[in-house]
């Protein structure tokens, strides 16, 4: 077993001496803990072959509301001597099963899922483990988890497509998971314009609606490059404008570079606009994804917003960024407008708010919008029979009442602001994409540092006028 706070990095590089790996890769991997990811549900771009964190969990250790710890295996019996598992099998199960047999509690066609309970896996395989991953701390906290691995992929390859329409990504994308790529993300052209304005020469034609990436695995270097040129003649017959094709490392580098250039780019735009993550990750039935992209850049739009849509195209769950001027007096009835129209859009699409990300305060207030009332009584009752007294994180997947999704917003300039150093530090976090690194630890090295530079003003002072006017006069550049 591992202990929760271990990184996901840290798990796979220890799989890796193996030659195997741990699949699921959240971009966040360097720095996420594997107890978030079986709490979250965990997924990434390599979800679309290799599933989400459940998939992978074969047991957890958990420590339940009274305290009790005790091991919950796939395929073995659920520990009753604890009272709140056996509050579950004996208030919850039957009617779980019985109602996920009449109404599964799920979004018919979406790929993947972190919003809810999941009473429909639960009720297929009467695994605790499928219910208490993705409970987001709010059922049992894990002090232990045990994880299944996989081979290493013996070699990659990678393609690149650009199209002039969503619908022919969507199309392609859709053949791209059906030939069994590993990954297959899309760029919408949100995403290429803000990459353009920072300056960057994309090896993408102007004309492009969205550009597709896929990556492919394969037991040899020959392999994984006959697939890739599968994929590369499926691009073509999708209408593609442009396709490249990387079958060795450092090419499939530089076309994944396009992917990871927005982060950056972002937080070095106007300081007055903030990367807002409120509409986050929904995912849709894939025949769906063009609507839902459109529909994202129409709300943009109409709110005066500017935003990047990217995400993972091959399981139909994008990601948005809505970038927001907090320095207008009517920023936030923008969000509000916005979080209300995604909202509507994701619920009339028949999708979920998040594929990955989870639920949180932020999307628990909206759970009625895209949830039916029947499935939120199962979750309701779920979280009932496991933590009666509500000491797991309340407020998260069932509302405690009076809620809103939008409430105090950390950017909002008219809360007290922050002393000056801690907002260095966090602003050094999200430009530097920093997150592995402890805040408090970053917050003693500025004091330190600041320190120091006092000091040497000091000692400049005690050596005199000289040392100051030479150091005035230093030129600049
Ligand atoms: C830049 C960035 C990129 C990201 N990319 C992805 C991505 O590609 N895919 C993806 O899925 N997510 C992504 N995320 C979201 C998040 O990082 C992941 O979901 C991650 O798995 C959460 O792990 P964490 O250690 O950050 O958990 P936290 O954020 O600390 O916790 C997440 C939830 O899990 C609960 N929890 C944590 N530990 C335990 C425990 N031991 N027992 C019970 N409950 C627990 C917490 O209460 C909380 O509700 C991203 C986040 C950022 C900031």
């Amino acid at each position: 077993m591992v202990e929760p706070g271990a990184l996901r990095v840290d798990i796979d590089r220890a799989a890796r001496a193996h030659g195997l790996r741990f699949p699921v890769d959240p971009s966040s991997g360097s720095f996420c803990t594997i107890g978030g990811m079986v709490a979250a549900n965990a997924a990434g771009a390599h979800s679309l072959r290799y599933g989400a964190t459940r998939t992978w969990v074969r047991a957890l250790r958990a420590v339940f509301d009274d305290g009790a710890v005790a091991d919950v295996r796939r395929g073995e019996a659920a520990p009753r001597q604890v009272s709140a598992v056996d509050r579950f099998l004996r208030q919850g199960h039957a009617a779980i099963v019985a109602g996920e047999e009449m109404l599964r509690a799920r979004h018919w066609g979406v790929h993947k899922e972190s919003s809810g309970y999941a009473t429909a896996a639960y009720a297929r395989s009467y695994d605790l483990v499928d219910l208490l991953v993705g409970s987001e701390g709010t059922l049992a906290l894990f002090v232990g988890v045990e994880l299944a691995l996989t081979d290493a992929a013996g070699a990659t390859s990678s393609v690149l497509g650009a199209f002039a329409t969503l619908e022919d990504a969507v199309a392609a994308a859709a053949g791209a998971r059906e030939a069994g790529a590993a990954a297959c993300e899309l760029l919408d052209r949100t995403f290429l314009d803000v990459a353009r304005s920072g300056g960057d020469t994309l090896p993408v034609p102007a004309e492009a609606e969205a550009v597709l990436l896929a990556e492919v695995e394969g037991d040899s270097r020959l392999d994984a490059a006959v697939a890739a040129r599968a994929i590369a003649a499926l691009f073509h017959g999708a209408a593609a404008l442009a396709v490249e094709v990387a079958v060795d490392e450092r090419t499939e580098v530089e076309l994944w570079a396009l992917r990871h250039a927005a982060s950056p780019i972002l937080a070095r735009l106007d300081p007055s606009l903030r990367s807002m993550q409120f509409i986050e990750d929904a995912a849709v039935p894939p025949q769906r994804l063009a609507e839902y992209v459109r529909g994202v850049r129409n709300s943009l739009s109409r709110s005066g917003v500017r935003g990047v849509i990217f995400g993972h195209a091959g399981d139909a769950h994008m990601h948005v960024n809505p970038l927001i001027d907090v320095t207008a007096p009517d920023w936030r009835q923008r969000v509000e407008r916005l979080l209300d129209e995604v909202t509507t859009l994701v619920a009339g699409l028949g999708g979920t708010l998040t594929g990955e990300h989870g639920d949180g305060r932020l999307r628990t207030p909206l759970l009625d919008r895209v949830w039916s009332e029947a499935a939120r009584d199962r979750f309701a009752l779920v979280k009932r029979c496991f933590d009666p007294m509500g000491i797991f994180n309340p407020g998260v997947k069932v509302p405690v009442g009076g809620e809103r999704a939008l409430n105090d917003i950390k950017y909002d300039p008219a809360l007290p602001p922050l002393p000056d150093a801690a907002r260095e530090v966090l602003a050094t976090v999200e430009r530097e994409r920093a997150y592995a690194r402890s805040r408090l630890e970053m917050l003693r090295e500025a004091g330190s540092t600041r320190e120091e530079r006092e000091r040497d003003e000091v000692d400049g002072m005690r050596h005199g006028e000289t040392l100051s006017v030479a150091r005035r006069s230093r030129p600049r550049g």
